[in-house]
Formats: C-alpha cells, sequence, structure tokens
C-alpha cells in the first residue's frame, strides 16, 4: 500500500495551530509582524509576495509591506532594513530575492537581524542550523521534515539521500535530517552513479530542478520519496524532479507536484514568524 504525502493538509493543519497561536498572542497584547519587501517588478516575485500577504491576513499575522522601485539603490534598501530591524512591530524580515542587479544580495540577508531572519538565510541562522542549535529554519527544507514527521516517518537510524546541494533546499534539509539522527548522503551534478545512490535511500529527497528526473525504477521498495522540485512542462503542466507515477509504484509514501511541498513553504514562513513573536512576547 503507498500513500500520497498531502501537502496541502498537512499545511492545513498547521496553519490551524498558528492561527490558534496567533490568537493567544494577541490575547497577550503581541500581534506578530511580518515585513514583507519588494524590489522591482519580477512577475513571479509579485506573485510570492500577494501569496504570503493574504496567507498573512489569513492567520492574523500583521504584514507591512514595502513594495520598491526597481532602481532602488542597495544603500536606500538597507536603510529601510535597518528601520525594520529596529521596528518593535515587526517580528520577521523577508526580502523577495532575486534583487535587480545593482544590490548585491548577501549584502542584504546579512543585514536583516538574524533574530528577524524567518527566512533563515542568515549565515548566523545557517552556522546554528550547522552546529545543531537552530534559531530559524530556511522553510522549505523545514516544510519537508514538518510532512516526514506529520507521516510518521522516524529518521532514526535511516538512510537519506539528498538529491541537490543548494543553500534554501538541499544543503539545509541535510542537516536537519542529520540533526533527526538520519544517516546522510548528499548528491549533485558531479556524483557518480546516482542511480545506486539514490536506490540505497530508506528516505529520497529529491531538489535538483530538472523534470522527472529521478526514475521510478531508482526507487527501494518501501522508501519514501519527497520531492522539491517544480518544473514547468509545456504551457500549464508542473512536474517534479521524480517520476511521479512509477516511482509510486515502488515507495510506500509519496509526494506529489503540485500539491506536496509547494503548500508548506509559506505556511513555514508563518509559523517562524510566530515562533519569534512568541519569543518577543516572552521577553516584554
Ligand atoms: P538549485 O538550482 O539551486 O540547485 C539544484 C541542485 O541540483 C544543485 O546542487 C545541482 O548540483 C543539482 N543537480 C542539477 N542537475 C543534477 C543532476 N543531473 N544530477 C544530480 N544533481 C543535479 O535549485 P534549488 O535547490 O533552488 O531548487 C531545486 C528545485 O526545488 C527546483 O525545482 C525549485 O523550483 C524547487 N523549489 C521548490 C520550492 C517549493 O516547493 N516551495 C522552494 C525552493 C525550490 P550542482 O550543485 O553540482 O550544480
Amino acid at each position: 500500500m503507498n500513500k500520497i504525502i498531502d501537502g496541502k493538509a498537512i499545511a492545513e493543519q498547521i496553519r490551524q495551530t498558528i492561527a490558534a497561536d496567533v490568537s493567544a498572542l494577541k490575547a497577550q497584547g503581541t500581534t506578530p509582524g511580518l515585513a514583507v519587501v519588494l524590489v522591482g517588478e519580477d512577475p513571479a516575485s509579485r506573485v510570492y509576495v500577494s501569496m504570503k500577504e493574504k496567507a498573512c491576513a489569513q492567520a492574523g499575522i500583521f504584514s507591512d509591506e514595502h513594495k520598491l522601485p526597481e532602481t532602488t539603490s542597495e544603500a536606500e534598501l538597507l536603510q529601510l532594513i535597518d528601520r525594520l530591524n529596529q521596528d518593535p512591530r515587526i517580528d520577521g524580515i523577508l526580502v523577495q530575492l532575486p534583487l535587480p542587479k545593482q544590490i548585491d544580495e548577501g549584502k542584504v540577508l546579512e543585514a536583516i537581524s538574524p533574530k528577524k531572519d524567518v527566512d533563515g538565510f542568515h549565515p548566523y541562522n545557517v552556522g546554528r542550523l550547522a552546529t545543531g542549535n537552530p534559531l530559524f529554519r530556511p522553510c522549505t527544507p523545514y516544510g519537508v521534515m514538518k510532512m516526514l514527521e506529520y507521516s510518521g516517518v522516524d529518521l532514526k537510524g535511516k538512510e537519506v539521500v539528498v538529491v541537490g546541494r543548494s543553500n534554501i533546499v538541499g544543503k539545509p534539509v541535510a542537516l536537519m535530517c542529520l540533526a533527526e539522527h538520519a544517516t546522510v548522503t548528499i548528491c549533485h551534478s558531479r556524483t557518480r552513479n546516482l542511480a545506486e545512490q539514490v536506490g540505497r535511500a530508506d528516505v529520497v529527497i529529491a531538489a535538483v530542478g530538472q523534470p522527472e528526473m529521478i526514475k521510478g525504477e531508482w526507487i527501494k521498495p518501501g522508501a519514501v520519496v519527497i520531492d522539491v522540485g517544480v518544473n514547468r512542462v509545456g504551457e500549464k503542466k508542473l512536474v517534479g524532479d521524480v517520476e511521479f507515477a512509477a516511482a509510486r509504484e515502488r515507495a510506500s509514501a509519496i509526494t506529489p507536484v503540485p500539491g506536496g511541498v509547494g503548500p508548506m513553504t509559506i505556511t513555514m514562513l508563518l509559523y517562524n514568524t510566530v515562533e519569534s513573536a512568541k519569543r518577543r512576547s516572552a521577553n516584554k
């Protein structure tokens, strides 16, 4: 029997706990606040930002929107971040990437206070995750971990194979699995015998960005498959990094695309913002 891991349903369950936490915080006089900064006109970024704003409104989180023109200078953006760092209403600061080319992304991410870094990209938070004492965890890999937890997958002693080594998905998800006592292998474009590596895995986490490149026949019977990939094929169709139909035949549980990891990312952004607000409330 294999099972579809329903990201929408898990995200909805987590959002209910978030809404309850927000109500409790408000009753104590703390409204969680997220600042969302968008620079320029990138259409995909606009869509993501409006989804984040809508999700904040639904959860009762105050969202402080800053839409800046494409011509914004690095100094102007750094000034805004400095203001948001000081603003006591703001628990999280999110700068939508990519930024226009005149702005150094690394410099901007480092300017965000690590205590408001709800995306978990600041080197301070990367270091805390790597040393096993995380403050903020990046949203997509954190969403993957929540999906495994809600599906009852215990990682202790398991062979986890992560395909992809990006800073936003592959590396942090590997660190999170290590913290859960899995034995972790990270594969990438220079890995030899990828099929063999994947074939050893009790849990496969795919974050490559290549449509269906992980073949169903590579999957060990009974393995759990988490597909982070989102690839557009043709006009409208979205597929993951895993050959879903064939992998489903062998896996004990698998995430679909869409409707798998996708809905978890914004949910974990809200989650991180509320955790940050809880720390503010505790320090009042
Ligand atoms: P990146 O392009 O930053 O990283 C891709 C990784 O895959 C790299 O480490 C690369 O290796 C590796 N890779 C590429 N080709 C191969 C190959 N043939 N064999 C083995 N490894 C390979 O992507 P991201 O991590 O940002 O994203 C990965 C996927 O996840 C994308 O489809 C993206 O759209 C999706 N995504 C989904 C999110 C969501 O659902 N909310 C959020 C974020 C991402 P190397 O390092 O050697 O180049």
